[in-house]
């Protein structure tokens, strides 16, 4: 049982978003609900010949606003709370860049370093097997979340069109660009944080050229934000994975360290010139501008956050910061970029992969990155308008820009029956 509960935590920014906006209860209870929860029980027959069974889930926020839409996770600490926490979220996400989906969220209680790509297929298999009736390119469709990327969106989308006996790229998102994968969707939520990063940086008088910047989490969104960052010349002084964080004050060399990363799967161990090796928390603690934790919620806490120097948090992954220390960071003046708004970018290219998928027709990368960053701006521009006629800071800002979006569908769309 973890000590803080994300879908509560969810719920009380919520709460506070509906509140600003004068909304009664009754106008917004249902989404304090998730639509649907499953529950799924996953046997994987083990190269040794020994049988394990996983637990699964698949939890449906909303579908208000068009289909459900998330990623799968496998991670060995993930609950049924954070699963829905991470739904919800999705909803909040895809209606503050206004693409027309609810949100969703799924995941195996599964340490994958574990297993083997056999295990893994079967795995991936029998639980997208498992949760296939609410599966579908108009009902739910899954993409990669921490552990997971467009191998098992392969498998995912094979599975579900081995049972349609045909195939269905429309199915997941993410997935490899040989059967219908998008340009630009690996990197799409590195490079919404990066846009997000310097429309924020702007507003606040910082200049990117000077700024130093810390990264936490070194997978498809830490590690793609740090090599666009570093691509456009600007000072990444830290990085780190879950093995190790690395550090120098004049800036890291990301290019030497994506290779180092790819050849041996690990941060740890890397000894560039003038690189000295950190833990996560004091990269968390360091003396910079930007701070991008992208790895896994909680990180940043209460015992954290007294400690924290960024100027800008900009939240690439999900959840990063507790309540408490919001509160904390608010109170110190540090400017918080809500995850729901910072790392939709990887929603935002889905939606294209999907759109693609159903017309059967691929735009290339330059128009992909294109709108991609026409979509984030607007939406920065939003929630900043938002959070200043209602002198509230940006997570309550844009809650509130979601929330408006996914009440007024509700309203129009009448309770059933
Ligand atoms: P990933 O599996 O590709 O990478 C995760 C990274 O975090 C790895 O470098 C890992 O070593 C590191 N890490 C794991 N546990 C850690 C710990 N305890 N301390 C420090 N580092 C740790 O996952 P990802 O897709 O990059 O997702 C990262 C975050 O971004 C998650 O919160 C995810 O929900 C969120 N997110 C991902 C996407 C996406 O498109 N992949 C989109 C939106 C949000």
């Amino acid at each position: 049982m973890k000590d803080y509960n994300p879908y509560e935590q969810m719920l009380s920014v919520l709460d506070l978003a509906a509140k600003k906006l004068g909304y009664t209860l009754n106008e917004y209870n249902a989404v304090r609900y998730p639509e649907r929860e499953l529950k799924v029980a996953v046997p994987v027959e083990m190269d040794d010949g020994s049988l394990k069974v996983f637990e699964g889930y698949r939890v449906q926020h909303s579908s208000s606003r068009g289909p459900c839409k998330g990623g799968i996770r496998f991670h060995q600490d993930v609950d049924v709370d954070e699963v829905k926490a991470l739904a919800a979220w999705m909803t909040w996400k895809c209606a503050i860049v206004n693409i027309p989906y609810g949100g969703a969220k799924g995941a195996i209680q599964v340490d994958p370093s574990e297993l083997s790509d056999r295990e893994l297929s079967r795995l991936t298999r029998r639980y997208t097997a498992a949760i296939l009736p609410v599966l579908g390119p108009e009902r739910d469709i899954p993409a990669p979340d921490v552990n997971t990327d467009a191998r098992v969106m392969g498998w995912m989308m094979d599975t579900y069109s081995m049972f349609k006996g045909y195939a269905v790229p429309g199915v997941v998102t993410g997935k490899p660009i040989e059967i219908g994968g998008s340009l630009g969707r690996n990197q799409a939520t590195g490079r919404g944080v990066v846009i997000v990063t310097d429309e924020i940086a702007f507003r606040w008088g910082i200049a990117m050229q000077k700024a130093k910047i810390a990264v936490q989490g070194f997978g498809k969104v830490g590690g793609t934000a740090a090599r666009i960052f570093y691509e456009k010349g600007y000072t990444v002084v830290a990085v780190s994975d879950v093995s190790a964080g690395l550090y120098n004050e004049n800036g890291l060399n990301i290019d030497e360290i994506s290779a180092y990363a790819e050849a041996k799967g690990t941060l740890k161990g890397y000894a560039g010139k003038g690189t000295s090796e950190i833990s996560n928390e004091d990269l968390l603690k360091l003396d910079v501008d930007i701070l991008v934790p992208a790895a896994l919620e909680n990180q940043i806490n209460e015992k954290i956050a007294p400690d924290v120097k960024a100027k800008i948090i900009v939240e690439g992954a999900n959840g990063p910061t507790t309540i408490k220390a919001d509160k904390i960071l608010k109170d110190k003046g540090v400017v918080i970029v809500p995850d729901i708004l910072a790392n939709a970018g990887g929603v935002v290219v889905s939606y294209f992969e999907w759109v693609q998928n159903l017309q059967a027709i691929f735009w290339d990368v330059h128009e992909v990155n294109t709108m991609l960053k026409k979509i984030m701006i607007r939406s920065v521009d939003e929630v900043c308008a938002l959070a200043k006629e209602k002198n509230t800071c940006l997570r309550v800002g844009a809650y509130m820009a979601a929330l408006n979006r996914v009440v007024k569908a509700k309203k129009i769309r009448g309770v059933f029956p």
